[in-house]
């Protein structure tokens, strides 16, 4: 079947709109599904609804059991804290399309957010640090201007003054190859001390273990995708969660599917040919169709036995794309021990704690619901190694050292390694130097009746619009293939 874009648009919108939102049960149906998408989160899910909505019949694998994947919302814990993907922003144009076709409401939290911004305090070497002493303090290690500016600020601005191009949404174009290099090197290249790279990269680093794991590629993606979000003027600045908690939108999608979606089934082998594609479970269980889709991050891919295996640059992918390790605790305070100090309950600091954001999801703007302490990169990796009840300990210390008046006050809710996690090891997908020219345009290049979507393989937009972004290339893919 060949199908235009144009009719695949209209055919999703007038399914969409009649589509109903009761849930149904569902087991293994009777007869080979048309195909088979591999994991229930967004962009499995927002993949399987539209093959559906043009008439195939899909049956969905997810490991987990429950969908989401890595929108995963806490819904045992007081205001519903994100364990995974936290908001959405103006450029978010299929999620917030999503959201209304699946029922769910986007809350814009800009206002709020907005209104009480008491800031981070600053913790480094377990000395609390006030922003105003920061810029002639000894532990300083910025020079000139950039002395003033917070640690958590150095980067971006570094970024802003010295990105080698300013067509930053073709970031993987050939012609941005040569800065294909790490950011480590380019900073360096600009003037930076290891010191500084260190305090205004490293420390609670968004992309990579360090800046010497991350292209300068990678980084111009992420400034362009922030940028094009930061471009509404401030009245019209959306920071959107949806109602009660992200999950709720993967949970609805999951309700509208019409096939099997089969959970606690983990992929170990897939193989494929030039009509069909068999897909093998844990538990022995085998499933056959005329395409899969793959929305399995690289990083449990790269478990699977691929049979036969991807041309080498697709199969260097899987095997090599870099995840940054992230693990959080969510922290729940029986009384607000930042009143008593009279510091604001958010943190950024170089130790175990990393960076702490005070999550206000209650009732009234400025209650405090729990904290959500944010350990990243080579932290993450640190934490990790001691296991979730030394972990805890760890952090209920550290929290004692810096902020005495927390002591017994604190219970830490729940703990989520994504880097332990076997169905993400890893948060999000990281191109490391030299990867964006060698390994990125052979990502999601169909293999036989193989099929790949995921955030890893967006290349406009960022997580959860990446996702969906992923989703409505490979779904045409296929519609395209599938006859
Ligand atoms: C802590 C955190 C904060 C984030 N913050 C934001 C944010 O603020 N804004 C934003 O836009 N994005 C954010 N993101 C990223 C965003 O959540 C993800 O990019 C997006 O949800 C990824 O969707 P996906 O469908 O590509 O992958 P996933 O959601 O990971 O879906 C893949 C699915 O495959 C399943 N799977 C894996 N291995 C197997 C296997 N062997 N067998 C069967 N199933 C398997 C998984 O269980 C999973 O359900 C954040 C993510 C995290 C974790």
């Amino acid at each position: 079947m060949s199908i235009t874009r144009r009719q695949f648009v209209a055919n999703t919108a007038a399914t969409a709109a009649l589509a109903g939102l009761a849930p149904r049960l569902r087991a293994a149906g009777s007869g080979d599904p048309d195909v088979i998408v591999i994991g229930a989160g967004l962009s499995g899910l927002e993949t399987a609804l539209t093959l559906e909505e043009n008439g195939l019949k899909v049956r969905l694998l997810e490991g987990r059991k429950r969908v989401g994947g890595r929108l995963y919302t806490l819904f045992d814990l007081p205001g519903h804290p994100e364990a995974g993907g936290n908001s959405i922003a103006s450029a978010y144009g299929r999620a917030i399309a999503a959201a209304k076709r699946n029922g769910i409401e986007v809350m814009n939290v800009a206002p709020r957010l907005m209104k009480n911004r008491a800031g981070q305090e600053l913790f480094l070497g377990g000395e609390h640090i006030k922003l105003a002493d920061w810029a002639a303090h000894p532990r300083n290690p910025f020079s000139g201007e950039a002395r003033k500016l917070p640690p958590w600020a150095w980067s971006d601005a570094m970024f802003r003054q010295h990105l080698p191009f300013r067509d930053l949404e073709n970031w993987h174009d050939a012609a941005h190859a040569q800065h294909d290099i790490s950011v480590h090197d380019f900073l360096s290249a600009n003037g930076a001390t290891d010191a500084q790279i260190h305090l205004g990269y490293d420390t609670n680093i968004s992309y990579g273990t360090t800046a010497r794991d991350v292209s300068l590629l990678q980084q111009a993606f992420a400034d362009h995708w922030q940028a094009v979000n930061r471009s509404a003027a401030p009245q019209n600045l959306l920071i959107g969660v949806f109602k009660d908690g992200n999950q709720n939108l993967p949970i609805a999608m999951a309700r509208r599917l019409k096939g099997d979606l089969l959970q606690g089934r983990r992929v170990v082998a897939i193989e494929t040919g030039p009509d069909s594609a068999t897909v093998t479970c844990s538990d022995g269980s085998r499933h056959r169709a005329k395409a899969v889709v793959c929305s399995m991050p690289f990083s449990t891919l790269r478990n699977v036995a691929l049979d036969p295996l991807p041309p080498s640059l697709q199969y260097k992918a899987i095997q090599t794309l870099g995840y940054i390790p992230i693990t959080q605790f969510h922290v729940v305070a029986k009384k607000p021990f930042w009143e008593m100090d009279g510091l604001s309950p958010s943190m950024w600091t170089d130790g175990p704690l990393g960076s702490v954001l005070a999550q206000k999801s209650g009732k009234t703007d400025d209650e405090v619901t729990s904290l959500t302490v944010w350990c990243r990169g080579l932290n993450g990796l640190f934490i990790d190694r001691f296991g979730v009840e030394e972990g805890k300990r760890m952090i209920l210390e550290e929290f004692a050292r810096l902020r005495p008046a927390s002591k017994g006050l604190l219970t830490v809710g729940a703990v989520h390694s994504w880097t332990a996690d076997p169905f993400s090891a890893g948060d999000w997908a990281i191109f490391q130097p030299g990867q964006v020219r060698e390994l990125r345009a052979s990502i999601a290049t169909p293999h036989q009746r193989l099929f790949f979507c995921g955030e890893h393989t967006a290349i406009g937009s960022r997580g959860i619009e990446g996702a969906l972004e992923s989703a409505e290339r490979v779904s045409l893919e296929v519609l395209g293939a599938v006859g």
